[in-house]
């Protein structure tokens, strides 16, 4: 009988944005959608949608935050206190255009699904961790779109959005179907371990990756960190705070080539600083973090695992 193959790691970490699969086309093309319907519904415009969603995107804190029609000054002004029309009309049908462009453009990078099955064929006991900045219900929500939720034995991430009521009536401005999705922490029938960390735990603190290597115990003694692999594609800020912990930092260094039409389009809605947390712009930086390992696709973690091409 052939002996079993033993994993040279005994966590694998992985980031989700940009790391698994590319977020900025995905969220840039979905959002987009989501502007030009919504301003065809209250005769806008996107440009001025963009400009407002900037705002409610720096109140919430996430560039994510599911409740954004609602919650758009011109949307608000347009429909007043009728909350019905508002839901029926520009929440449906904005949220409908950004599910039918996402459902076309939410795909894995090439290769990360067979890459995970063969981890798991190979190690079935290998955890592979999730963690991300993004609020843990939409990154729930982003891989089980994907396909890859079945592959985490857990996911780290923020608080989940907050809902947004009406300012006059205190009335809840969400469908109740899907106020209900929220409220139920939906985990899409996820078997693993959910975990959300507090706001001030995000990248590039450390507290985030920590709390994984305690969970796992192997935060102590600190040799037992090098039997961690990191994945990001940040270098400043996942492999930054990888190497201040003494893991194996790989950097996920494909998913920084970012067409920059796409990145224009996003700052328009993205305010500054989320730009900087969801998107690695490649410099020559001589400070930047030095990651242990470079991987140009996401199936070089099949060479770090030893399992294949090395
Ligand atoms: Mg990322």
């Amino acid at each position: 009988m052939s002996k079993r193959k033993v994993s040279p790691y005994q966590l694998v970490v992985t980031d989700i944005d940009n790391t698994v699969f590319d977020w900025v086309n995905y969220y840039v093309a979905s959002f987009n959608a989501l502007l030009d319907t919504v301003a065809g519904v209250i005769g806008s415009t996107r440009e001025v949608l963009a400009a407002e969603a900037k705002d409610v995107f720096t109140t919430h804190g996430s560039i994510e935050y599911p409740f954004l029609i609602q919650e758009l000054k011109s949307v608000n002004e347009f429909y007043g206190s009728n909350i019905d029309a508002m839901l029926n009309e520009a929440v449906f049908k904005g949220r409908e255009a950004f599910m039918k462009e996402a459902s076309r453009v939410l795909k894995p990078y090439q290769d990360v699904h067979r890459t995970l099955s063969e981890i798991k064929r190979h190690y079935p006991d290998l955890p592979i961790i999730a963690l991300t900045d993004a609020p843990r219900y939409v990154a729930m929500w982003k891989l089980n779109k994907l396909g890859l939720l079945e592959f985490f034995h857990a996911v780290y991430g923020l608080p989940d959005p907050r809902v947004p009521t009406c300012e006059v009536n205190r009335r809840v401005k969400v469908d109740p179907e899907i106020l209900l999705k929220h409220l139920q922490q939906s985990n899409f029938g996820f078997k693993g371990r959910i975990r959300i960390l507090p706001d001030d735990y995000e990248k590039p603190g450390v507290r985030g990756l920590k709390t994984v290597l305690m969970d796992y115990e192997l935060d102590e003694p600190v040799e037992h960190r090098k039997s961690v692999l990191w994945i990001g594609d940040n270098l400043r800020k996942d492999i930054g705070l990888g190497n201040r912990l003494g893991v194996r930092s790989a950097w996920a260094e494909y998913g920084t080539r970012l067409d920059q039409g796409i990145l224009a389009s996003l700052a328009l809605f993205s305010p500054t600083q989320n730009v900087h947390k969801n998107v690695y712009i490649k410099a020559d930086d001589p400070a930047a973090p030095k990651p242990s390992v470079v991987f140009a696709a996401f199936a070089d973690v099949l060479k770090e695992l030893g399992i294949e091409g090395k």
